[in-house]
């Protein structure tokens, strides 16, 4: 793991990402579609707590991100603000 190489805020996970190497079709799938697979790759990805972090904080609103669909982020960010 490479996570002390990690700064905050920066940029660096995303050349780890598997979703990168992957491409980013399964992670943003059709309306209605599944996010099946997206979840599969992140959680064989060791950058998924970074992913998620980058994601929460910059408000991405679509597509599959850290491994948490956009309506599962939703909910995190509707049980943190609280
Ligand atoms: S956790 Fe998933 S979306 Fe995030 S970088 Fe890894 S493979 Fe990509």
């Amino acid at each position: 793991m490479h996570t002390d190489t990690i700064s905050p805020g920066g940029l660096d996970w995303q050349t780890q990402a598997l979703c990168a190497q992957t491409g980013a079709d399964f992670f943003f799938p059709e309306p209605g579609s599944s996010v099946r697979e997206a979840k599969r790759i992140c959680g064989m990805c060791e950058m998924r707590p970074a992913c998620l972090e980058y994601a929460l904080a910059n408000d991405e609103r679509f597509g599959v991100w850290g491994g948490l669909s956009e309506k599962e982020r939703l909910d995190i960010r509707r049980l943190d603000s609280r």
